[in-house]
Formats: C-alpha cells, sequence, structure tokens
C-alpha cells in the first residue's frame, strides 16, 4: 500500500498524525510531512485508511499498489 499527501491542501488538522504517527508528521506551520510513502504492514494500513478517512481537506490519498504511477493525487 502506497500514501500520499498533499500539502497544498493540508489545513493542519493534525488528524493524520493522531491517527498514524508512524507514518504522518507535521512541519513547524503544522503542514502534513510524509515520514513514509509505502505501508508495510496492516495495522498501519487500517491506520492510514483511518486517516484517510478524517482528513478534513481530503489532502490524504491511499493506493493499494505499489507502483508510482497508480493513484497519484489529481489522476
Ligand atoms: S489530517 Fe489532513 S489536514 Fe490534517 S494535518 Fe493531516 S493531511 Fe493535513
Amino acid at each position: 500500500m502506497r500514501v500520499a499527501a498533499d500539502s497544498d491542501r493540508c489545513v493542519g488538522a493534525g488528524q493524520c498524525v493522531l491517527t498514524a504517527p508512524d507514518v504522518f508528521d507535521q512541519d513547524e506551520d503544522g503542514l502534513v510531512v510524509l515520514l513514509t510513502d509505502t505501508v508495510a504492514t496492516e495495522a498501519d494500513a487500517k491506520l492510514v485508511r483511518e486517516a484517510e478517512h478524517l482528513c478534513p481537506a481530503a489532502a490524504l490519498r491511499v493506493t493499494s499498489g505499489t507502483d508510482d504511477a497508480e493513484g497519484q493525487p489529481g489522476a
């Protein structure tokens, strides 16, 4: 599973960091920072899907593949 975050959409609500702190962080402005773009474990995958649903800005995209070309935001 791969995850992408669009910092242009992010409003710094922090839901992703609270939900999946192993995958998401926030920079000094509160905008989302990806700690990894590949989610290896099913436990993290569940949290990342939850974060995607919780994000108020729809800034997160989760795709099932491992190919860079698949499911990029805006694609
Ligand atoms: S939940 Fe969404 S809006 Fe909030 S910090 Fe994460 S990506 Fe940004």
